[in-house]
This record gives C-alpha cells, sequence and structure tokens, in this order.
C-alpha cells in the first residue's frame, strides 16, 4: 500500500526482583570486590521492559516505583544493555525505553540489574538473535546480577555472585516484603561490613562456607526447615546504617514469619510465610509498621528474563 508506513513494533520483556536466601560475604579483594557465595530466588516483582524501534535511544520510567533517582541517561542499565547488545553483535538500531517498575527502587531486590535483563533478551527479540550465552556473557559486563536476572529460579552464585549454579528447590515460597523508607547503597553497606569486621564488631558471619542447609531445604521443599537456614551477613552492616529495619524486622518476628531477612543489601525485609493464609496475616499486622512504606506479597522462584506477548 502506498502513503502508508508501518508502525514499528514494540517488543516487551519481562524479568523479576530477586531475594538472597543465603548471603555469605568474604572480605574485599585488591580490585575492592568481595567474593560472595549466595542464594539466589527470584521472586513474583516484576521489572517489564518496553523497547520501541526509533530514531534515537530514550529512556522512561513509569510504574509502582517510577521515582527521580533512577537515571534516564546512559547510566541507565537498560540502555546500558543496549549499548552492550549492540558492541557486541554489531546490530545498529536504536529505541525508545519504556520500564515499568514493580520492584523498589534501591532496595537490595537488584530492580536496576532486572531492567537489564529484561532489556537484553527484548533487544535480542528484536534483532532476531537466539543465541541465549552470548547474552549471559553480556550481562556479566553489566553487573554482578544481571546474569541471575536473566537466569530466574533459584540459583548459587559464587564469585562476585555471577558464577551461577541452578539449584534444585521443591514448592512455592509465600514471601511478605515490607519496603522500607528510606534507600541504601550497596557500597555503603559493603563499607560498614568492613568497618565492623575491621572493629571485630561484626558478628555471626556466615562468610564462604557452603549454604548446606539452605541447599538441603530448598530440595526437601521443607519451608520451615528453609526458614531455620537463611542468613545474610549484610544485616549488622544495613542495621547500623538505617536503624528502622531492625525494627522492622522485631514486628515480622512478633507477628509470626518463619523466618525475617534483609534482601541483599536492604533495606527491603523479606517475611518467609508458611502458605498464602499466613503470608496474609503477616501483611496485614505489617502494614501498621513505623519505617515500612508498603507491604507486598509475593511468591518464587519466578522465572528468568523474557519476551512477553
Ligand atoms: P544493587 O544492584 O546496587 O545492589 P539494589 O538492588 O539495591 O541495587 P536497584 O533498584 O538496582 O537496587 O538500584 C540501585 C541503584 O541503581 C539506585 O541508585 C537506582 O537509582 C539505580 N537504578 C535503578 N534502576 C536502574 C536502572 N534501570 N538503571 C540504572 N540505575 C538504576
Amino acid at each position: 500500500m502506498t502513503g502508508l508506513r508501518s508502525l514499528p513494533t514494540p517488543v516487551t520483556a519481562r524479568a523479576h526482583g530477586k531475594i538472597n536466601l543465603h548471603l555469605g560475604v568474604g572480605d574485599a579483594g585488591a580490585d575492592g570486590y568481595h567474593e560472595l557465595v549466595t542464594v539466589f530466588e527470584a521472586l513474583g516483582t516484576p521489572e517489564t521492559v518496553t523497547l520501541t524501534p526509533a530514531a534515537q535511544d530514550s529512556v522512561e520510567v513509569v510504574g509502582r516505583y517510577a521515582t527521580a533517582g533512577v537515571p534516564l541517561d546512559e547510566r541507565n542499565l537498560a540502555l546500558a544493555a543496549v549499548s552492550a547488545f549492540r558492541e557486541r553483535t554489531g546490530w545498529d538500531g536504536r529505541v525508545a525505553i519504556t520500564i515499568d517498575k514493580n520492584v523498589p527502587v534501591a532496595g537490595g531486590m537488584g530492580g536496576g540489574s532486572a531492567d537489564a535483563a529484561a532489556a537484553l533478551v527484548a533487544v535480542a527479540h528484536l534483532a532476531g538473535m537466539t543465541d541465549r550465552a552470548v547474552l549471559t556473557e553480556i550481562a556479566e559486563g553489566l553487573g554482578a546480577d544481571v546474569p541471575f536476572a536473566l537466569l530466574g529460579g533459584i540459583a548459587l552464585g559464587r564469585g562476585r555472585g555471577d558464577d551461577l549454579t541452578r539449584v534444585l528447590s521443591r514448592g512455592t515460597h509465600h514471601w511478605v516484603l515490607a519496603t522500607s523508607t528510606g534507600q541504601l547503597s550497596t557500597t555503603e553497606v559493603y563499607a560498614r561490613l568492613d568497618d565492623l569486621r575491621h572493629e571485630g564488631e561484626a558478628e555471626d558471619s556466615a562468610r564462604l562456607g557452603e549454604p548446606e542447609g539452605v541447599l538441603t531445604a530448598l530440595a526437601s521443599g521443607d519451608v520451615e526447615k528453609l526458614a531455620a537456614h537463611v542468613h545474610n551477613d549484610m544485616t549488622e552492616a544495613a542495621v547500623s546504617l538505617l536503624p528502622d529495619i531492625a525494627r522492622v524486622m522485631d514486628e515480622g518476628r512478633r507477628a509470626g514469619a518463619h523466618a525475617v531477612l534483609l534482601s541483599g543489601s536492604g533495606p527491603t525485609v523479606g517475611f518467609l510465610a508458611q502458605d498464602a493464609k499466613h503470608a496474609l496475616e503477616l501483611a496485614v499486622l505489617l502494614e501498621a509498621s513505623r519505617g515500612v512504606r508498603e507491604v507486598v506479597r509475593t511468591t518464587g522462584p519466578a522465572p528468568g528474563a523474557h519476551v512477553v506477548d
């Protein structure tokens, strides 16, 4: 047909925020990075990223957690993912990126990494590229949590958290998340952990041992056993920067959560429930807690980054 130009077809992809069922942090290496042993679980809190072919790149952020804190220039991780894809593959398209944020920003749930992973699978779809191994390689260059956001499910991470092995797990986990009125910078929490260890004040450190208890509990599908073994080495450091976290954790314990777990470097706190009914009860009790911005019920494990219709 003459005179009509077809509209560019958008591609939408989704990737999920995560909680670390285990986070063991070693000492900082010469490069400043801490070696980790961690068990990631992807949760049903999605970041939805839409790429529309355009004359030039752009980024907008919409949705529940759209805030001024997310950069809209080349520092944006979704745009960084598209740029890295172009560099690696020679594809030369430009895209308008829309990020629908459902993961709290700077909450320790890897929302930015999920944006990068979703953008990667979306741009690969636009470019007609199907080699997932190449995407994993690009993801490794974008950030330590990006390969897991791409993979999803439950995985053991070593190194900087990007050397991943899938973990066998049975059943669904019911989580209540308490997002915080405060934000924490991951870098600052690591620095505080180093200081506390230096002063001999950081205790209960799991460091780099194998998280046998968590892995066995996941394989058995026993929620109470899992609750008994979840652990996060960052907890003390995060609490010392944002004391409200301790209050929220105590309220979750009092409300009867099986486990109370800081998500990554915080400040989001996860409460593990027995089932959906228990999660609803916990959520109601936590709604009124001081320092809690919002209470979100979700389940895990959730899938890795994928294109949606
Ligand atoms: P980290 O991955 O550093 O542990 P986090 O999981 O706590 O962080 P994120 O939501 O990824 O939380 O936010 C970390 C930082 O990255 C914040 O400063 C936030 O503004 C920024 N950020 C969030 N989303 C994006 C994005 N798509 N691109 C770039 N930065 C982002």
